[in-house]
């Protein structure tokens, strides 16, 4: 251990050699220098590094407490032990107060207390210099913040704040002081209430229930301000910083406005628009109002922008936008849905009522817009739909989008309401829907099988899965009533996947001649584009042990044309299984022949359509004909649906074409009656008497126009149909339109022109 210097101010020169003797009786090294007034012990002091100074308080030159302060001042990290007499034990105390750190009395001096009372001084003096350098660096730490920051007790009153918090400007900005509430930081609108929620917040903190607590508000100058209030770890306390995010706020309101509105116009888009439409519905159940949908479409915009172009496009966007606010009220809903389509929405409003401001809107927006001084014509057609809390916002737009197809068709610039019917319709989907929902939950999903053919002898080659769902009352319900349900609604890929699963199960059970027959599942759109649509199947062939090569695949032409990419990816991966794949209906779909070319497909299934038309309507003949040609040039197989006549098979066998299914062979049957189908549909095939050929009724003129001019449009057939119908149009057979027919109709009309 080295010697402990010690400094000796002491005036006695007799206190001083006692006090000095003392020390060097004792068993530690001490080195001791003498000093006898205040100015001496101040030249020893800088002319040498000291460990402590032992300090008698009565000096030729200082007395009392002077001479502690006068040496702290100095020296604050030399450590001090007071000197003093039997009768200074007060004065003792205040040099302790001013830092010195320990006193002994000359009247009780051994070498022991002294020593003793050195090392403590040195000990309390090192820790006493650690923590005020700790204090130092941690109000430098705060200081250094940028933001504002102040350390509040446990009831929220602020102990202390940051430079940032003190050097605020008065007035515009958030500041607190010693001794003020928590809650002046807050200085948004309802003071009482909002700032009790930063006193939760700390109590939240303090007491656990959160590791941090953060509120954003907006104070009345535009500034958001950011409070985090997190706990002082052994304290009841909190730091409670404050920072401006008022940048940050508006650069998030900025990408959600830009998101949710259209960029050219400023109205509200698509999303945003559906977005409020669903906060309408959901006021609408509560209210019992309706929702009224406006959908406008500007006649002959491409026109505009051809010949004029885009800018004058756009001026017109933006003018009808204009328009189309000028005449609507601050709750309603003003959007820009696509290029030239607007939508206004209107909450709880009437029927009547919706129809009287449709009319004040297309009246506003109908007339010219002026492009570089030329007035410009500009009209819009507009459909109406109004919906109830039943309504989704999806429907009640399709349903607008339809009458404005409509209004369209009818020569524009005018107005058109979606059909009464719309309502019954909603109702009985969303029937339906609970009955396919309800039967995938009940494992009331049954699979019927109807035969396959070979034309010419009726023998079986193999049968095909067809989906029915029994209700609770027993009833059989037919794929016609839920399939399009099914499939908007997605329950068609659980619904899909059961059937699938069924029907590998029960046809891998078979037994004898049926045991060889293939079988054919439908798969629809919405399956095809699972991204595990094959895992699916594969799973399905590996429960039931069905071979591969016995299963069929049906997907629909519209499956194929709609996401081609998609649907080869996926039944090329298929192909990979060892699956064979159909595409069924075909000649419905548009498809360009050089699908097939591209396709991993194998056969071709002739929809029913033509099958039933191809005796009376040389069109469908001419479908049939080269369906068949063009199946049998490519090496594909062929299958004819919905054969229902000898006569028909007659002609199809001329034709050329292998395979049918039908009603003339057998019905689709549960599969425990599946055997004795099988048996009844073996038969020659009788020569024919021929017969003179009707023409089928052709279409209505004006209404082919119709839907030439709506599919020009881009309306879907499904649209054309439904319009249609609205009109009270019937199909040539007095029948109602399906999408189908539509579709059927245009595929002749265009084949013919
Ligand atoms: P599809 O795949 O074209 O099935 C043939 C439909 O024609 C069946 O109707 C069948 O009963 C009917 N049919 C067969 N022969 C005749 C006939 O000679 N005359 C008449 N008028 N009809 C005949 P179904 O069972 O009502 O099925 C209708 C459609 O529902 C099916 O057409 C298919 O697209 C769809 N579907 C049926 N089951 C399923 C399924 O499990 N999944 C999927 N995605 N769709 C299915
Ligand atoms: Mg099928
Ligand atoms: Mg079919």
């Amino acid at each position: 251990m080295t010697g402990l210097r010690v400094l000796l101010v002491e005036d006695s020169l007799a206190d001083a050699d006692l006090v000095t003797a003392l020390l060097e009786e004792g068993r530690v090294p001490v080195l001791v220098e003498h000093a006898p007034s205040l100015s001496g012990a101040l030249t020893a002091l800088s002319a040498a590094p000291w460990d402590v100074a032992l300090v008698d308080l009565s000096l030729p030159d200082a007395w009392g407490l002077d001479v502690v302060e006068t040496l702290r001042a100095a020296y604050p990290e030399l450590p001090l032990v007071v000197l003093t007499g039997l009768e200074d034990e007060t004065m003792a105390l205040d040099a302790l107060a001013s830092g010195a750190q320990d006193y002994v009395s000359k009247s009780e001096l051994t070498p022991q207390l002294v020593l003793r009372a050195l090392r403590y001084a040195c000990e309390r003096a090192r820790a006493d210099a650690a923590a005020r350098r700790a204090a130092r660096l941690s109000a430098a730490l705060l200081d250094g913040l940028e933001a504002p920051t102040c350390a509040v007790d446990g009831a929220g009153r602020v102990l202390a704040v940051n430079k940032p918090m003190r050097h605020q400007s008065e007035g515009s900005l958030l500041t607190c002081e010693p001794g003020d509430d928590l809650s002046v930081l807050w200085r948004g609108e309802s003071p009482e209430a909002e700032a009790q929620l930063l006193l939760i917040g700390l109590r939240d903190v303090l007491e656990g229930r959160r590791p941090r607590f953060e509120l954003e508000y907006e104070a009345p100058d535009d500034v958001w301000w950011s409070i985090r209030i997190t706990p002082l770890p052994a304290e009841t306390g909190a730091v409670v910083m404050t920072v401006d995010v008022t940048a940050m706020k508006r650069a998030q309101q900025e990408l959600r406005r830009a998101a949710l509105h259209d960029g050219l116009t400023g109205l509200p888009n698509r999303t945003l628009l559906l977005d409020r439409m669903d906060q309408a519905f959901v006021h609408t159940a509560r209210s019992g109002g309706v929702v009224a949908a406006l959908f406008l479409d500007v006649d002959r915009f491409k026109g505009v922008n051809d010949t004029l172009g885009h800018a004058a496009g756009d001026r017109v966007l933006v003018e009808l936008s204009h328009r189309l606010l000028r005449v609507s009220r601050a709750t309603d809903t003003v959007a820009r849905v696509s290029g030239d389509e607007f939508v206004v929405v209107w909450v709880d409003t009437s029927e009547a009522g919706a129809r009287t401001r449709s009319e004040r809107v297309v009246a506003a927006v109908n007339g010219t817009v002026e492009i570089e001084g030329r007035e410009v014509p500009v009209t819009a057609s507009a459909g109406l739909a109004v919906g109830t809390a039943e309504t989704t916002a999806e429907e009640l737009l399709r349903a607008a989008d339809e009458a404005m197809y409509a209004a369209k068709s009818h020569g524009g610039a005018r107005l058109d309401m979606a059909s009464t019917e719309l309502r019954a319709q909603m109702d009985r989907r969303r029937r339906v829907e609970r009955l396919v929902e309800e039967a995938l939950e009940d494992d009331r999903l049954e699979v019927h099988y109807q035969p396959v053919v070979q034309l010419a002898t009726g023998r079986p080659t193999g049968v095909e899965a067809l989906v029915r769902v029994r209700d609770r009352d027993g009833r059989l319900v037919s794929p016609g009533e839920f399939i399009e349900v099914a499939e908007r609604v997605g329950l068609i890929v659980p619904m899909g996947a059961a059937v699938l699963d069924k029907a590998c199960a029960e046809a891998a059970s078979w037994s004898g001649n049926a045991a060889a027959l293939t079988v054919a599942v439908n798969l629809s759109t919405r399956q095809l584009a699972q991204p595990d649509v094959v895992a699916t199947v594969e799973a399905s062939l590996r429960r039931s042990g069905l071979a591969a090569d016995r299963l069929v695949l049906e997907v629909t032409e519209s499956a194929v044309v709609e996401d081609a990419e998609a649907a080869l990816r996926a039944m090329t991966a298929l192909k990979e299984l060892g699956v064979r794949t159909a595409i069924d209906d075909f000649g419905t779909g548009y498809s360009s022949f050089l699908y097939l070319k591209r396709f991993p497909v194998d056969l071709l299934k002739i929809d029913r359509s033509f099958v039933a038309g191809m005796l009376e309507s040389p069109d469908d003949a001419a479908i049939v004909a080269s369906v068949v040609r063009l199946g049998r040039d490519v090496g594909l197989g062929l299958i004819a649906e919905g054969v229902e006549t000898e006569a028909q098979r007659h002609r199809l066998v001329q034709l050329g074409c292998t395979d049918a299914q039908g009603y003339l062979f057998a019905r689709p049957v549960p599969a425990d009656e599946l055997a004795a189908a099988l048996a009844g549909t073996e038969r020659p095939l009788e020569p024919q008497p021929l017969r003179p050929r009707r023409g089928r009724p052709a279409v209505d003129r004006a209404v082919l126009a119709r839907m030439h001019q709506m599919y020009g449009h881009g309306a879907s057939t499904h649209t054309i149909a439904a319009v249609l119908n609205g009109e009270g149009a019937l199909n040539p057979e007095g029948r109602r339109w399906h999408a189908h027919t539509v579709g059927r109709c245009l595929a002749a009309s265009s084949a013919t022109a």
